[in-house]
C-alpha cells in the first residue's frame, strides 16, 4: 500500500501560484479532508490514473456526469466525428434538435427545451423564467441542497426565517459579493420538513415565483425526500400559483431514464439538467410546459443566451451517451451494484460496530458516520466529520477514490463491476480496521 503522491504534489505547488487555492472549482482542493490533491492525468471505464501514475477506483465520475465510464468508446467515436466539421459555429445545428428529442423522449412533460452551458446556468435562467413568468420575485430551496452558484440560490436562512412573528425573516448571502438585498428574495426551508413549508407559504405564498428542490439530494450527502414532502410541494406550489422547478441536474438520466420526476412519479412545471447530458462536456439545459417556456427569448421576454450553447461537441458527446443509454437501459445493473456496494458497506460496519447510515438511490451514494435517519441537512451535520476524513484517506490510499467531502454524493458508472466492488469493499474493511484502532 501506500502510493507515490510527489507529482501531484508538486503540480498543486505550481497550481497554486497561478489559480486561487489550485483549483476550478473549490471542492477539488480536499479543504473538507485535508490533504493533497490527486491530479488526474487520464481516465477510463471505472477507473482514474493521477500524475504519478496511481490508478484509483473512481467514485466521483466527474460528479454524476459520467454514467457510462470514461472515455466510453461510443462517446469518444461520436466527438471524433464532430471534431472533424469544426468546433463552433454559433448558430443553430441538427444535433441540437436530436439531443432536445431526446431529453424530450425521457420527459415528456418538457415541451420544450433550452440548452445552456452549465448547471448553474440551468437554474439560474429557470428561476429568471419563473419569475418572468408569474411576475413574482421570491424563490424558496431548501438547505444543503445546491444549484450552481448563481447569485441568488447562495443564501442560508436568516435567524428566525420560519418563526412567526418578529426576527428577520429573509435569508442572508452565503457567499461574501452577493448583495444583502437579493439574498432577502431567497427563502430557505428544511428539507422534508412540510409544516416549515407551510408556514413559508402562509406568509409569502402570494409573492413566490418558484420553489427550487434537488428531487433526491446529492448536495449534503444523499437525502432522499418523504412522500408527504413530495406532496406538500405539489400542494403548495399549485395552491399559490408558484412554480415548482425541478433541479435535476444530478439526478436526470441517471435515476431512471425520466430521471427522479419518473422515478418519484413528479410533476414540475421547470426541470434543470446538466452533467449527463453532456457526456463529460459542459452543457446544461431547462425545459417545460409549452407556455411557460414560450416566454423566453427570441419567443418571450425572457432574456438569456450563450455564446457556446449547443456547442456541437457538447451537443455530440450528450447525444452519444443519451442513446447509448435508451438502447440499453442499465438502471438495473446500476441499481444491483448499488444493493451489493450498500449490503457490503453495511455488513462491514455492523461487523466493526461503528454507527453508521447509508443513504442511497440508485447509483447515488453516502456513507454518514452517525445514526440515522439522515433525512436533512441539519441531520447530516450532525454526522462524525472526522472519522470521515480517515475514511476517505485511508480509501484513497487503497487505490479508491471517494468525494472527499461528507457531503457529497459518491457516484458509480456502468464500468463498475464485480471486481470494483471486491476492491471497494477490501479498501473499506481495512480502512475500518484502521478507524478502529485509532479509536483505541
Ligand atoms: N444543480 C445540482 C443539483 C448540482 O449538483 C450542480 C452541481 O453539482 C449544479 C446544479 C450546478 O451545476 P454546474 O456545476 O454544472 O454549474
Amino acid at each position: 500500500m501506500g502510493h507515490s503522491t510527489s507529482r501531484s504534489l508538486e503540480l498543486f505547488r505550481q497550481a497554486q501560484q497561478v489559480i486561487p487555492g489550485g483549483v476550478n472549482s473549490p471542492v477539488r482542493a480536499f479543504k473538507a479532508v485535508g490533504g493533497t490533491p490527486r491530479f488526474i492525468a487520464r481516465a477510463q471505464g471505472a477507473y482514474l490514473w493521477d500524475a504519478d501514475g496511481n490508478r484509483l477506483l473512481d467514485y466521483i465520475g466527474s460528479w454524476g456526469a459520467m454514467i457510462l465510464g470514461h472515455s466510453h468508446p461510443a462517446v469518444v467515436a461520436a466527438l471524433r466525428e464532430a471534431l472533424e466539421e469544426g468546433l463552433s459555429y454559433g448558430a443553430p445545428t441538427e444535433r441540437e434538435i436530436r439531443l432536445a428529442e431526446r431529453v424530450r423522449e425521457a420527459y415528456p412533460s418538457a415541451d420544450l427545451v433550452r440548452f445552456v452551458s452549465s448547471g448553474t446556468e440551468a437554474t439560474m435562467s429557470a428561476l429568471r423564467l419563473a419569475r418572468g413568468y408569474t411576475g413574482r420575485d421570491l424563490i424558496v430551496k431548501f438547505r444543503g441542497n445546491y444549484h450552481g452558484h448563481a447569485d441568488s440560490l447562495l443564501v442560508q436562512a436568516g435567524s428566525g426565517l420560519l418563526t412567526s412573528g418578529g426576527g428577520s425573516a429573509r435569508s442572508a448571502p452565503s457567499s461574501a459579493g452577493v448583495p444583502q438585498a437579493l439574498a432577502e428574495l431567497t427563502l430557505v426551508a428544511d428539507y422534508n420538513e412540510p409544516q416549515a413549508l407551510k408556514d413559508l407559504f402562509e406568509r409569502y405564498g402570494e409573492q413566490i415565483a418558484a420553489v427550487i428542490f434537488e428531487p433526491v439530494v446529492g448536495n449534503a450527502g444523499v437525502l432522499i425526500p418523504t412522500q408527504e414532502f413530495l406532496e406538500c410541494l405539489h400542494l403548495l406550489t399549485r395552491q399559490y400559483g408558484a412554480l415548482l422547478v425541478a433541479d435535476e441536474v444530478m439526478t436526470g438520466f441517471r435515476l431512471a431514464r425520466g430521471g427522479a420526476v419518473e422515478l418519484l412519479g413528479l410533476k414540475p412545471d421547470l426541470i434543470c439538467w446538466g452533467k449527463i447530458i453532456g457526456g463529460g462536456l459542459p452543457v446544461g439545459a431547462y425545459g417545460g410546459r409549452a407556455e411557460i417556456m414560450q416566454q423566453v427569448a427570441p419567443l418571450g421576454p425572457v432574456y438569456q443566451a450563450g455564446t457556446l450553447s449547443g456547442n456541437p461537441l457538447a451537443m455530440a458527446a450528450g447525444l452519444a451517451t443519451l442513446e447509448t443509454l435508451f438502447q440499453d437501459p442499465p438502471y438495473a445493473r446500476l441499481e444491483a451494484y448499488g444493493k451489493a456496494l450498500e449490503e457490503g458497506l453495511r455488513a462491514l460496519l455492523t461487523q466493526a460496530g461503528l454507527a453508521a447510515t447509508i443513504n442511497r438511490v440508485g447509483s447515488m451514494i453516502t456513507l454518514f458516520f452517525c445514526e440515522g435517519p439522515v433525512q436533512s441537512f441539519s441531520d447530516a451535520v450532525a454526522s462524525d466529520i472526522e472519522r470521515f476524513k480517515v475514511f476517505f484517506h485511508g480509501l484513497l490510499r487503497r487505490g479508491v477514490y471517494w468525494p472527499p467531502s461528507q457531503f457529497e454524493a459518491a457516484f458509480f458508472s456502468l464500468a463498475h463491476g464485480p471486481e470494483e466492488l471486491a476492491k471497494t469493499l477490501e479498501a473499506t474493511e481495512q480502512t475500518l480496521k484502521e478507524i478502529l484502532h485509532m479509536a483505541h
